[in-house]
């Protein structure tokens, strides 16, 4: 016997996450590839987060569920703290949503429904766990082809649902109309990502308590705090505190709290990044459409879908030979030649746009 033989079904299969590795590149690349804020905290803020951390008791347990944060989340998205799950990162929130839900019927494992393309993660977390993923495909213009989700929902029953809005890779939103519709109809566990609603301004946050079973995930990695891994799983009382009870205790570090806190108690400190990067992606999007051959797509979100005219796997070498890198995602299904930028300061996505106008032109 060796420990290979216990190893969960599914595991072997999976690939552990690994990103570039920034050192190889120098200190002058422009990392547009992970969708975070190019801004670090201003003086002003980094001397509020000093004065949190002096008082911060790194020997003691912080609040076992993060109180104080919860409290803040709370008051900023007009709802109760115990309505609010804190995790290391909304993903943290995905994977206790798996442990909690999802039983085998009729002998067959739970299965977790989602679009795609969508976030990556959503099929590694549920494979982990031992649920089965249902992708379904989005139309041609990335939105949700509601009649075939209906009948997916009807034909496979999944216990789970998650959906991103707005979506990552394809920066849409989804209409909350028909979220909700589809929330209704699959009566069970219905999950609205919504990393990026910051930069929507748009938010399923006021219907959680009227429509049962919907959950909505909400992240501080996307408008600037991606390093203190601080996500939040909103829902119904009664759910948050079933789930509640597959949470790792002191699942988030006192640091986390306190710099969270911190934040949110800034004035303005959430809202001056959504309305910077919002301006940088509009001068952006308008650069980049002006390029022959590249298609933009509209985005609601920190990021640009683009398509270029030749093979997208080059086009990023070579834009990371000219010191930008991007994600490439012409490998996923309807993405074809497709890549993701992300917004950076002006000059980095300056020097993005230069560098893709000398390769996107088809030669
Ligand atoms: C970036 C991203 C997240 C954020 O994950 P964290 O764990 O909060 O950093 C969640 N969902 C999607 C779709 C994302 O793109």
């Amino acid at each position: 016997m060796s420990w290979k033989e216990h190893l969960r079904e599914g595991i072997a299969e999976l690939t552990a996450l690994r990103l570039f590795d920034y050192d190889t590149a120098g200190p002058d690349l422009a990392r547009l590839d992970c969708n975070e804020l190019a801004f670090a905290p201003t003086p002003d803020e980094l001397e509020g987060f000093v004065c949190a951390l002096r008082e911060v008791a790194v020997h003691r347990y912080p609040d076992v569920s993060g109180l104080p944060l919860r409290e803040a989340l709370a008051k900023r998205w007009h709802i109760e703290p115990d309505e609010i799950l804190l995790g290391s990162g909304s993903v943290e929130t995905l994977a206790m949503l798996m442990t909690a839900f999802g039983n085998y019927r009729h002998g067959a494992p739970p299965k977790v429904l989602y679009p795609d393309p969508s976030f990556p993660y959503y099929e590694v977390v549920a494979r982990c766990h031992g649920v089965r993923p249902v992708p379904v495909p989005l139309d041609r213009t990335f939105q949700l082809d509601e009649a075939c989700l209906e009948r997916t929902i009807d034909r496979e029953r999944p216990a789970l649902a998650i959906f991103a809005s707005p979506n990552n890779p394809t920066g849409n939103r989804f209409d909350a109309e028909v979220l909700d519709r589809l929330a209704r109809r699959m009566d069970a566990v219905f999950v609205v990502d919504e990393a990026y609603a910051d930069f929507d301004g748009r938010t399923m946050l006021s219907r959680f308590r009227a429509t049962p079973g919907l959950f909505v995930m909400r992240s501080l990695s996307k408008v600037g705090l991606a390093g203190l891994r601080l996500g939040a799983l909103v829902g119904a009382r009664d759910a948050i505190a079933e789930i509640d009870k597959v949470r790792l205790p002191w699942n988030v570090s006192a640091v986390a709290i306190a710099l969270g806190c911190a934040a949110l108690t800034c004035p303005d400190f959430v809202e001056r990044r959504v309305r910077t990067v919002v301006a940088l992606r509009h001068t952006l999007e308008t650069a980049l459409r002006k390029i022959p051959g590249l298609v933009v797509y509209p985005s609601d979100a920190n990021f640009l879908l683009v398509r270029v005219p030749s093979d997208a796997s080059e086009v990023a070498q070579r834009l990371l030979r000219g010191g930008v890198l991007v994600k490439d995602v012409s490998r996923v299904g309807l993405l074809e030649r497709c890549l993701r930028i992300t917004v950076g300061t002006p000059s980095e996505n300056e020097r993005c746009v230069n560098a893709l106008r000398g390769c996107a032109t088809p030669a």
